[in-house]
């Protein structure tokens, strides 16, 4: 049986006959959420029951999900060999409504998906580098956690969506299938989500961002910089030893992106390590000559971890002197911290529950 999610518009169609089906199988998946080749009404019957034969495409169930105060939902789903990933939905910009009640906006949505079933990076503030690696995911397994997401929540189709490849795993130790995802989300019979909406975030693998770039998707770069000495970096992140922060930045500058855009620099602020005024000057030096903007974090503690939550002055101070050197820079709130947000949160709890 093959993921009918894995495949590219252009794959589907060397697949059937006559392939301009493969148009309308992409419309029915992608836009008119159907669960089965049985809706695809268009579709003579003969053809329906060859797909249905040969072909699946919902490789996700849900194990569980849970709301958050702020509106942020974190769904655990299991994968056909029963290996779990976490999929969160974030409500960015909630709708607004005009005087006599009618909406004006709605509400804007991110998708955060996983790469990968745990990963390989080993980072030592991180939850889902406690379990290890256990696979990559198929581009369809990436292509249905957003599906998923906007089929449940009744999100209409031509609602704009975000995505970012922020979930678990590193989306450049898995870049093939990455890269395939992106284009399978672009493709204007199907989801039809821009790559300029796209982020792929990575812990800073320099010769894959090189990579990355080369193939000239369009995809929005953020690095997960979370210290600015090596020495730091390396203690927090062991991929720095293969990868300095000096190489991590030349990559970075030679990255082809949109002039309107930037790259955006992830910092995960801890407690009494990377929080501090001077841990800021060396920032901005870094990045200088690059069109960057800053995200701080407010590291999420965990059960176990040696780190603690920050401090919001320290927060306030560190973005406030960002700020006033000319670096855009925002406090990421904190979504779904009562969920246990951040990456590889919610598995490890099931994980444990369960042991
Ligand atoms: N591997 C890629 C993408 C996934 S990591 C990367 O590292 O960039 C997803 C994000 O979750 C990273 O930016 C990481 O900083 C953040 N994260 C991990 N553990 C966290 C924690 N305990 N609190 C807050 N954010 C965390
Ligand atoms: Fe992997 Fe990113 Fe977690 Fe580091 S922060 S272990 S790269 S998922």
């Amino acid at each position: 049986m093959i993921n009918l999610l894995d495949l590219t518009k252009e794959e589907l169609e060397a697949k059937i006959s006559p392939s301009f089906r493969a148009k309308q199988i992409y419309e029915w998946i992608y836009k008119k959420d159907v669960n089965s080749f049985d809706e695809m009404l268009n579709l003579p019957k003969d053809l329906r029951l060859k797909l249905r034969e040969n072909f699946y495409f919902d490789p996700l169930k849900k194990v569980k999900s849970q709301e958050s105060r702020d509106g942020s939902i974190k769904y655990l789903f299991a994968l056909k060999d029963g290996k779990t990933i976490e999929t969160v939905l974030l409500p960015m910009k909630d709708k607004e409504v005009d005087e006599n009640g009618e909406i004006t906006r709605h509400t804007r949505y991110t998708v955060c998906v996983s790469s990968q079933v745990g990963c390989k990076m080993g980072c030592s503030f991180c939850l889902t580098a406690k379990g290890g690696f256990v696979r990559n995911l198929t581009a369809g397994e990436i292509v249905a956690q957003v599906l998923y997401l906007k089929k449940e929540n009744n999100i209409p189709h031509h609602r704009r969506v975000n995505i970012v490849y922020m979930g678990m795993g590193e989306p450049l130790n898995n870049l093939e299938n990455v890269a395939k995802a992106v284009k399978i989300f672009t493709n204007n019979d199907g989801l039809a989500i821009s790559p300029r909406r796209q982020t792929i975030s990575t812990s800073g693998l320099s010769s894959q961002i090189k990579k990355l770039g080369d193939l000239n998707l369009g995809v929005l770069l953020a690095i997960s910089l979370h210290a600015v000495t090596d020495e730091l970096r390396t203690r927090l992140m062991p991929i720095n030893k293969a990868y300095n922060i000096a190489s991590v930045m030349d990559a970075v500058r030679e990255f082809p992106i949109d002039m309107r855009k930037r790259v955006m620099f992830e910092y995960l602020m801890i407690n009494g390590l990377n929080d501090s005024l001077k841990d800021a000057k060396i920032l901005v030096k870094l990045l200088h000559g690059i069109k960057a903007k800053v995200n701080l974090i407010y590291f999420n503690p965990h059960e176990g971890s040696e780190f603690t939550r920050p401090t919001e002055q320290n927060m306030v101070a560190f973005r406030d002197f960002l700020q006033s050197k000319g670096v855009t820079c925002t406090i990421r709130e904190s979504k779904g911290l009562d969920i246990s947000a951040a990456c590889g949160q919610l598995r490890e709890k099931e994980r444990n529950d369960n042991a």
